[in-house]
């Protein structure tokens, strides 16, 4: 099964991407994830995106294209995978399909998660990471047991950077020009299931599983 997760920043793709990898033992794929792993071990490639994440704009195609490359090389993409955040522009869509056909694979699926842009400034605000592990956390719905510490692993949790209001805007605008035309891209395949992405996570959980079953 290959799906592609498509929304908005904050929407809740990371947070039912993690259902779906329980569901279809198949691995999660976050071009952001992978980009701030990274940033945080200084490697060449992270060193060129922190620039652009930090100022909330997207990383050029072809450095996501080239890590993507690599990545669905690793073994445990053979069974399938969900795409969490990427393709997020047409030209990354068009990359990855060149990908999938030398790979002799195919997208099944792509859900767009649709939530109103005032209720992910307030998601994404109350929003907390862990420097360690990556879980996130919202201090609105989904707080950690104690205070700036990371349920699962101890680590320090901290607001990145990106999620301050102003950045978080810039990333909205970001996804309204360059990425919401990658639904009609997926639309003419006939591929598009659009989702209310808004109220209790196992709500939005429900919803995606009645369209893909
Ligand atoms: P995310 O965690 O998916 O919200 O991504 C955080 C930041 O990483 C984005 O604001 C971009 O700067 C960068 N990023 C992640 N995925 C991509 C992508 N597919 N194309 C370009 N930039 C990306």
């Amino acid at each position: 099964m290959n799906i592609i997760l498509i929304g908005p920043p904050g929407v809740g793709k990371g947070t039912q991407a993690k259902f779906l990898v329980e569901a279809y033992n198949i691995p999660q794929i976050s071009t952001g994830d992978m980009l701030r792993a990274n940033v945080r071990e200084s490697t060449p490639l992270g060193n060129e995106a922190k620039q652009f994440m930090n100022a909330g704009q997207l990383v050029p195609d072809s450095v996501i294209l080239g890590m993507m490359e690599s990545r669905f090389n690793d073994s445990d993409c053979k069974s399938g995978y969900i795409l969490d955040g990427f393709p997020r522009t047409i030209p990354q869509a068009e990359g990855l399909d060149n990908l999938l056909n030398n790979m002799g694979q195919q997208i099944d699926s792509v859900i767009v998660l649709d939530v109103n842009h005032e209720e992910i400034v307030k998601r994404l605000s109350s929003r907390w990471s862990c420097k360690e592990c990556d879980t996130v956390y919202n201090l609105l719905f989904d707080p950690p047991t104690s205070e700036g510490i990371c349920d699962k692993c101890e680590g320090a949790l901290y607001q990145r950077d990106d999620d301050k209001t102003k950045t978080i805007r810039q990333r909205l605008e970001v996804y309204s020009r360059q990425t919401s035309p990658l639904i009609d891209f997926y639309i003419q395949k006939g591929l598009v299931e659009t989702i209310d992405g808004a109220g209790k996570i196992d709500d939005v959980k429900e919803r995606i599983f009645s369209v893909l079953s």
